[in-house]
């Protein structure tokens, strides 16, 4: 099976029919030899979005505790010049922030023309955690994935191109990852007994994210399930989807830094030209 897209709403998303693990015929090589060269095709790109100033991209990473959204942010983001890059982490919010709508804390972070936002977790908490944890009625939160989708449509009527990604980890996988962070003391800072708390949520966990999968996909901003339970793999779907969806971009913005550089040049020569 390939990799999961869902970009028509409330089509059926059902993630345990969908593998964490990766597919095979790639090997780990490979993939390290793909990602660099997509890693310096996403440079360039970023270098042209920079430029023309005609989008800009909002990338969200949401996934249950320990799926990767850190070292995704490491080994995909870090080929970005940091730049045009502002990664926001969203956690529980402030008292500021409970008594404004959810999307007040969020709007904010989104990508100015010639950037890049990634969101380490995002607006999609407020029909996750908030949901399991009764944190709001149901009433207020299940108004929220028709406003969530109404934002995402307005950030992309702004020129934002707007990609959603799930990584996607096995029970199995998430509990070696938290057991392996308490035997490294080099990682046992990221130990949190919360993260246990939640893992026996994980049915409805599950639930949660099928259904805000569900019913915020749209071809303007489709969500990804990304195989995550190798690391390796993970980064290269990330990078590829992020590669494959700016492509077509690329004549966009290297016309208007054409237009751009000829407007400049002209005004460089009549300048000279008074001056002569
Ligand atoms: P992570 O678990 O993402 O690696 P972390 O453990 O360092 O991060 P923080 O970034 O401080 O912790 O916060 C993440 C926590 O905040 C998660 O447990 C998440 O469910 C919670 N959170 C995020 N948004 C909300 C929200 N809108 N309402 C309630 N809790 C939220």
């Amino acid at each position: 099976m390939g990799v999961v897209t869902f970009d028509r709403n409330g089509e059926k998303v059902n993630l345990g029919a969908i593998g964490a693990s990766p597919p095979g015929g790639v090997t780990r090589d490979e993939a390290a030899r793909e990602l660099e060269s997509l890693g310096e095709e996403l440079f360039a790109l970023q270098d042209l979005l920079w430029g023309a100033r005609t989008h800009s991209v909002l990338v969200v990473l949401q996934g249950r505790d320990a799926a990767g959204k850190d070292g995704a942010i490491k080994h995909v983001v870090g080929h970005l010049n940091p730049r045009g890059v502002h990664v926001t982490s969203f956690g529980v919010p402030t008292e500021e922030e409970r008594e404004h709508d959810f999307l007040w804390r969020v709007h904010r972070h989104a990508p100015r023309k010639g950037e890049f936002a990634i969101f380490n977790r995002s607006h999609y908490e407020d029909v996750l955690v908030v949901r399991i944890h009764d944190l709001v009625p149901r009433e207020i939160w299940g108004e929220r994935f028709g406003h969530i989708r109404d934002f995402e449509e307005l950030l992309s009527e702004h020129g934002t191109i707007v990609l959603k990604f799930f990584l996607h980890i096995s029970k199995d996988e998430q509990k070696k990852r938290l057991l392996e962070r308490e035997e490294d003391p080099r990682t046992a800072w990221k130990l949190n007994p919360g993260d246990w708390e939640e893992r026996e949520k994980w049915g409805e966990y599950t639930d949660a994210y099928e259904d805000a999968i569900s019913r915020t996909a749209t071809k303007r901003a489709p969500w990804t399930i990304v195989p995550a339970d190798a690391k390796w793999y993970r980064n290269l779907v990330i990078a590829r989807e992020l590669v494959q969806t700016l492509r077509p971009y690329k004549k966009i913005w290297q016309d208007k830094l054409d237009q751009v550089g000829k407007q400049r040049k002209a005004e460089l020569d009549a300048y000279r030209a008074r001056k002569s």
